[in-house]
């Protein structure tokens, strides 16, 4: 299926709007500043100008200020003065050949293309080239396009079937972007390139997600572009094998992927840890990025409700409430600095960065800066998520159930309207009106969250007669057809707090359980439960989970739930003891506080925890 343009959809839910707005006022605004104090633009305007003060920065950092160009392109006109003034510090420095990088130039010109596995030359590339395409489909400049093209020119002369070089980039991204770069110019070249330099990258070992997260991640999006252009089955059959990997033993309850800091990455089979966790906020957005590519391809019900659990849970709390701070790691436990970083030794040159990222607080800005700009242009294109027209008949699919309302093509050419009103997930009723431009049939397919339960569920269609009920099964989308004029229907689906368990493969949650309220996931804060261990505190089941709204000077409106709790009379206790009844009995109750994830660490360094064991 085929997308609604960005700027063609608003979004008002209680979520994602507000979070788009704060990256809009505050985060990007804030995140050039510092992009400007640490050199990474000046790193352009020096080879403009040719006045050299000399190059700061780690050898990639151009990519972030592309990251920050295409949320700033996706933002619309509101960002334009100081976007288009750092896309003529960019294509100032092009070289005759179509190069582009701030780093192999001048004495490291000659190195162009050498070290490809650490160079992140093709990785820079390919966000210059998203950025493009986002500032040509928004703003209908193609200054910034035509630059990105010429580079592409020169990455096919030379990486292309008839080129000289046989590799690729050690670190994926590229692929997505030839592919947007094809379907925003026409030429299908960049599509031919895409798939050369996906084969390249990872050959036959494809079965199974594999090594770095962000990168795997990259270039399972970057195929699935390739799948959805080209039509070929085998490649689709391969995307989807490695989507049920990523989906059966790869996510976390948030949709955070990569468990492990070593090599950040995707781990083993259920290596989800919480207090060790690394899900990189990057991964987070790499997956909403697949999931929502995997959608187009497939229009399987489980790629939507990984988009919405990505965007409801680790997308918004990589980034503080205020827009301005982010999480790099983003753990699911926390003992709130009582240790040092378990992964970086004072005697490791490379990890000194990371000592500082413990205990986990947000950060205005890291050594690698890769997060900050990718949080801010996926909450910035997030509008483009939410429908969808399928590529046959006369249908238009609704994905995500927030408020939103915008404008898309039929795959006939007929326009079509479509508007969401509620306030899900905040609550559980939704309403929907579409209709296409010639008042003619329109199928409307809407998701059935995976999360709701069978019964919980109601969907009627409004018309003659009163309406009609229509069989709604969770995890599916459910089709209104309509033979003429707007299709009204009214989706109610219950958000009341449950509790959720995993997999009993995940070893650290074996005996565990989290709080989840409709898409939303909930995490027990320090500051919520005032000298309660909750690193050791277990949840009752015989009570029922409670919830009220407050408003919190912090975290705005907030949907608090309280459960009843137990924790361990005297401590957390010896590490090993016998086990007898006496011990297991010896519980205070307390009653449990607990917040959205999404809204954790906003108030303060403290104690999080999002699985407790079952008491
Ligand atoms: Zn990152």
């Amino acid at each position: 299926m085929h997308g609604f343009g960005v700027d063609d959809v608003a979004l008002d839910d209680p979520l994602l709007a507000p979070r788009r707005a704060a990256s809009a006022a505050v985060g990007l605004p804030r995140l050039l500043d510092e992009l400007e104090s640490h050199g990474v633009v000046d790193n352009f305007r020096r080879l403009g100008a040719r006045a050299d003060p000399g190059r700061r920065g780690l050898w990639f950092t151009d990519s972030d200020l592309y990251k920050w160009m295409e949320a700033a392109a996706w933002l619309g006109p509101e960002a334009a003065p100081r976007l288009t003034a750092v896309v003529d510090a960019v294509v100032a420095v092009q070289r005759p050949d179509g190069y582009l990088n701030t780093w192999y130039v001048d004495e490291r010109a000659g190195q162009r293309f050498t070290d490809l596995g650490g160079s992140h030359e093709l990785y820079c590339a390919g966000h210059l080239m998203q950025a493009a395409v986002a500032h040509h489909r928004m703003a209908g400049d193609r200054r910034l396009l035509d630059a990105a093209v010429r580079f592409a020119g020169l990455l096919w002369d030379r990486f292309g079937p008839g080129g000289d070089l046989d590799a690729t980039d050690g670190h994926p991204g590229v692929e997505m972007a030839l592919v947007e770069l094809a379907r925003e110019t026409g030429d299908g070249r960049w599509t031919v390139l895409a798939r050369l330099l996906a084969d390249r990258a990872f050959g036959d070992r494809l079965e199974r997600l594999s090594g770095h997260a962000v990168r795997m991640l990259y270039l399972a999006a970057g195929l699935t572009d390739v799948a959805i252009e080209t039509g070929d089955a085998g490649l689709r059959a391969t995307v989807e094998g490695l989507w049920d990997d990523l989906l059966t033993t790869r996510t976390y309850v948030t949709g955070g992927v990569g468990g492990r800091w070593l090599g950040e990455s995707v781990g083993r089979p259920y290596e989800l840890p919480n207090e060790a966790s690394y899900a990189e906020s990057c991964a987070a957005v790499a997956a909403a990025l697949w999931a929502a590519r995997m959608l187009a391809l497939t229009g399987r019900a489980d790629c939507a409700d990984l988009l919405e659990r990505v965007l409801c849970n680790a997308v918004p709390a990589a980034v503080s409430v205020a827009g301005d701070r982010y999480f790099y790691a983003n753990p699911l436990a926390s003992a709130a600095g009582r240790e040092a970083n378990p992964w970086a030794s004072p005697w490791d040159f490379q990890a000194q960065a990371l000592l500082d990222w413990y205990p986990a607080t947000r950060k205005v800005w890291f050594p690698v800066t890769c997060c900050p700009p990718n949080v801010n242009r996926v909450l910035q294109l997030a509008p483009g998520l939410a429908f969808g027209a399928g590529a046959q008949g006369r249908e238009v699919w609704v994905h995500l159930l927030g408020a939103a309302s915008g404008t898309g093509t039929l795959a006939d050419g007929t326009g079509v309207r479509v508007s969401v009103e509620g306030g899900y997930p905040v609550d559980g009723k939704v309403r929907l009106t579409a209709a296409a431009a010639d008042d003619g049939p329109l199928t409307v397919r809407v998701r059935i969250p995976g999360w709701a339960q069978p019964g919980e569920v109601m969907l009627s269609v409004a018309g003659a007669g009163g309406g009609a009920r229509i069989r709604a099964e969770p995890g599916t989308y459910a089709d209104l057809v309509g033979r003429g004029g707007p299709v009204a229907a009214e989706l109610h689906l219950d958000v009341r707090p449950v509790l959720v368990a995993s997999s009993p493969r995940l070893a650290e949650n074996r005996g565990s359980v989290a709080v989840q309220r409709g898409p939303v996931v909930y995490a027990f804060e320090g500051v919520d439960n005032p000298g309660v261990d909750l690193l050791s505190a277990s949840i009752d089941l015989r009570r029922a989970p409670g919830e009220e709204r407050v408003d919190d000077p912090v975290l705005g409106p907030v949907t608090r739930v309280r459960v009843g709790g137990r924790v361990p009379a005297g401590g957390p206790g010896p590490l090993y003891r016998r086990l007898t009844d006496d011990a297991v009995d010896e519980r205070a109750a307390v009653e449990l506080v607990a917040v959205p994830y999404h809204q954790w660490g906003n108030r303060g360094t403290g104690t999080l925890a999002v699985w407790l064991g079952r008491a």
